[in-house]
């Protein structure tokens, strides 16, 4: 599918008189039709919540927006706590799921009332030499090791996955945590990432429904919600399909059905987690070329970096490109895009085909929404850059500014040479 910002040439010309390049910029009008797709997509479960996974796209103005539609916060650390928190989401609109987890994350989390999803057996010990006494409602993490395959091959390794329970461990962890009166029982899992295809919610679930039923029969645990996690993918290349939400709410429909009300357990919630699948497509990163370069490759060098954007230096993900005003040019120059950083993988696009470029061009990297931003860094010296919003009638909101070298060297505000430094 031929990809098309939400932005065009004369916008951003507008936009940059108050905010330069670069910028992340989000498309407020996409993320209200996409979450209004998934709550509709769940409708049938009476119980259904996402919990937006905050690490994603750490930002107030944006997570709100999800809020007014009823979705809560999914939390990793303290500071993302503190910041659901702080916008007012608290109680069990709060999924803490997190792991290594150091203590005073739990502390917090138990004290604004979040559930606590728990990463290891060893936990339930940790976390009661905290508390006192383990909270109410508490959900264990699954990882059932292996490697999750589907229709069309492996899609992840859980089996070399930092993350959650043995199966055997899972079963001993909810004994435990039954016997030490917790009343309300979660189950979750990941087990495959950027899944672009309809079929991994509905086969994960149906894995995790087996498992409720067994736990049911078995130890005579009630799970009252299963917690489906993050995972679902978007097309970040043109040629992918995007995913269709309403073929997967009703896939995890039909295996529930199946599973879950044939063993009498209909009132289970269904919960998820999603980052990328919720804010991914609807951010795009703005940049402007301000150098050319011919040697023994054709580069296109642009005001942002990796610190704006890591996923391509990190993972070699690829961001398609949009040269803003030649979106009907022909791809007919091959370029390697890249950034300032003193690291050869500071690069966007490698042998990447795109309309001629030239100095000025302003160049919009898609699929920023999820993990763009909020991967950020400051190597170099390089400041994380601000974040806008593209309201529904057209307007452009700042909410984050860019960093200046003030932020950059606030932590040296204890020493005497910070105040050379103003
Ligand atoms: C990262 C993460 C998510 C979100 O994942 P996406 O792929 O962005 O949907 C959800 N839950 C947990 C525990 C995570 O670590």
């Amino acid at each position: 599918m031929k990809k098309i910002p939400f932005v065009t040439k004369e916008k951003v010309e507008e936009i940059v008189k108050t905010y330069p390049t670069p910028f992340h910029i989000y498309d407020e009008k996409g993320i209200r039709e996409n979450v209004e797709a998934v709550k509709e997509a769940f409708s049938w479960n009476k119980g259904f919540k996402e919990y937006f996974a905050v690490k994603a796209t750490p930002n107030p103005f944006l997570i709100n927006i999800l809020h007014e539609y009823g979705c809560g916060c999914d939390c990793s650390s303290l500071t993302e706590l503190m910041l659901s928190h702080a916008m007012g989401i608290d109680g069990n609109e709060v999924m803490f799921s997190s792991n290594d987890t150091p203590a005073e994350d739990y502390e917090y989390a138990a004290k604004i009332g979040a559930i606590i999803n728990l990463d290891d057996i060893t936990h339930i010990d940790f976390l009661e030499g905290i508390l006192g006494k383990l909270p109410e409602t508490m959900s264990c993490r699954y990882n059932p090791g292996g490697v999750f395959q589907m229709g069309n091959g492996i899609m992840d390794n859980p089996g070399d996955a930092k993350y959650g329970f043995t199966t055997e461990q899972l079963f001993e962890g909810y004994r435990i945590l039954k016997e030490k009166g917790v009343q309300h029982f979660g189950l979750h899992a990941f087990l495959a990432s950027n899944t672009v295809t309809n079929e991994y919610y509905p086969q994960l679930a149906k894995q995790l429904f087996e498992v409720a039923v067994r736990l049911k029969e078995e130890i005579g645990v009630e799970i009252a919600f299963i917690n489906l996690s993050g995972g679902v993918g978007i097309p970040y290349t043109p040629d992918q399909e995007p995913n269709d939400i309403r073929a997967i709410g009703e896939g995890v429909r039909k295996v529930y059905e199946e599973v879950l009300v044939t063993a009498d357990m209909g009132n289970v919630a269904i919960y998820t987690e999603m980052g990328r699948f919720m804010m991914g497509p609807y951010g795009e990163l703005v940049t402007k070329v301000i150098h050319e370069k011919h040697t023994h490759k054709e580069y296109i060098g642009v005001d942002a970096c990796a610190v704006n954007l890591m996923r391509p230096a990190m993972y070699g993900a690829y961001h398609h490109i949009t040269v803003l005003g030649k979106e009907e040019s022909p791809c007919s120059h091959q370029y390697d895009v890249t950034g300032s950083l003193c690291e050869n993988n500071d690069k966007f696009a490698i042998d990447r085909m795109l309309p001629v470029i030239e100095k000025g061009d302003y160049l919009v990297i898609h699929d920023t929404g999820a993990h763009g931003h909020a991967m950020g860094y400051n190597y170099n010296g390089k400041l994380r850059s601000a974040e806008l919003l593209l309201k529904t009638d057209g307007s452009v909101e700042l909410i984050r500014r860019a960093e200046t070298p003030k932020d950059y060297f606030a932590t040296l505000d204890c020493f005497e040479v910070f105040d050379k430094l103003q």
